[in-house]
């Protein structure tokens, strides 16, 4: 259950948390075309909270928008100024911010011309989202039975509420089936994207991640690309198949809720050692570390990602 707080933003204000609700006719909820961000905050080693690359966060949500016909009407500083407030209206030293854009009521056809569109911004306290275990030890996966979007079917490159039922039905099966998360592959086979986290692999010194074809361009799978350089490792965005993906040396998934996740089954096979690979423990270090500010990789130019909310 999410844990209740004091307010909601709401359009430009500041609400109750239980006056945050839509009308049945709300079009979102009929046809799923609303647009959302996952966002976390992070306490800093300083005392103070961070929210981690806020600037792109909000200006994916408003390429997410653009890609839907949605006119959003709150430019990006607006946005930005909206989620600190909520955060600090909630005393929240940290945790994970959810921005939704909808449709609102009016024409109910698939053609919502003048509909008004609605932002919301929550915040709510959130732990490890695939488990504190999961971070430390790995989880296991199951390649899913349903096939990730088609480039040309939805837009793959948008955080659109109604993509995510693809998600549901995948992260659903492999969990009834005992599996922690779902890996789904493309159209053509390859492997993909998990139900709302990108992958990579390691082979040797070298980090393996699909290109942005038709996964979601993750902000944490960039960061990750940008450390893995510092740390010396070669980083290629190249197709790959499951059978190489079952036999790689190491492979972890990225994402705002999930971090970076080990990965140490694979359909059954064991991934490496079986637990979570030494480089990928290096990486999820270092990621730490940016994110809160802590020791050398919080320090330097990585303290550009980092957006503090009493400023
Ligand atoms: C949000 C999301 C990701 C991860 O993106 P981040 O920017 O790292 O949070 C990956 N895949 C899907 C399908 C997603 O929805």
């Amino acid at each position: 259950m999410v844990q209740k707080a004091e307010k909601i933003w709401k359009n430009g204000n500041l609400i109750a948390w239980d006056d945050a609700n839509v009308h049945i006719l709300t079009h979102t909820i009929h046809y799923g075309l609303g647009v959302f961000e996952g966002i976390r905050c992070y306490a800093c080693e300083d005392g103070r909270s961070a929210v981690f690359r806020l600037r792109e966060h909000v200006v994916r949500l408003r390429n997410s928008a653009k890609i839907g016909e949605m006119d959003i009407p709150f430019s990006v500083e607006e946005i930005e100024q909206g989620i600190k407030d909520t955060l600090n209206a909630n005393g929240l030293k940290e945790g994970y911010i959810r921005p939704v854009a909808i449709i609102g009521e009016g024409v109910m056809g698939v053609h919502p011309q003048d509909n008004p569109v609605h932002l919301f911004i929550v915040t709510w306290p959130w732990g490890a989202y695939l488990g504190e275990e999961g971070l430390t030890k790995g989880i296991r996966v199951k390649i899913s039975s349903y096939t990730r979007h088609h480039v040309n079917i939805s837009m793959t490159k948008a955080k659109i509420c109604g993509n995510y039922v693809n998600s549901i039905l995948a992260k659903r099966e492999a969990v009834r089936a005992g599996y922690d998360e779902s890996l789904l592959l493309d159209t053509e086979g390859y492997v993909c994207e998990a139900s709302g986290e990108n992958i990579f692999i390691v082979e040797g010194n070298t980090l393996k991640t699909p290109p942005l074809t038709s996964i979601l361009p993750g902000i944490t799978r960039d960061s990750i690309m940008t450390l893995a350089g510092d740390l010396g490792l070669n980083v290629v965005e190249q197709r790959f198949t499951r059978d190489e993906l079952y036999t790689a040396d190491e492979a972890f998934f990225t994402g705002t809720a999930a971090e970076v996740t080990p990965i140490r089954e694979v359909d059954d096979r064991t991934i490496g050692k079986g637990s979570a690979g030494d480089i990928t423990l290096r990486i999820q270090s270092a990621f730490f570390d940016v994110v809160k500010g802590k020791g050398e990789w919080g320090k330097g130019e990585y303290a550009r990602w980092r957006s503090y909310i009493d400023e």
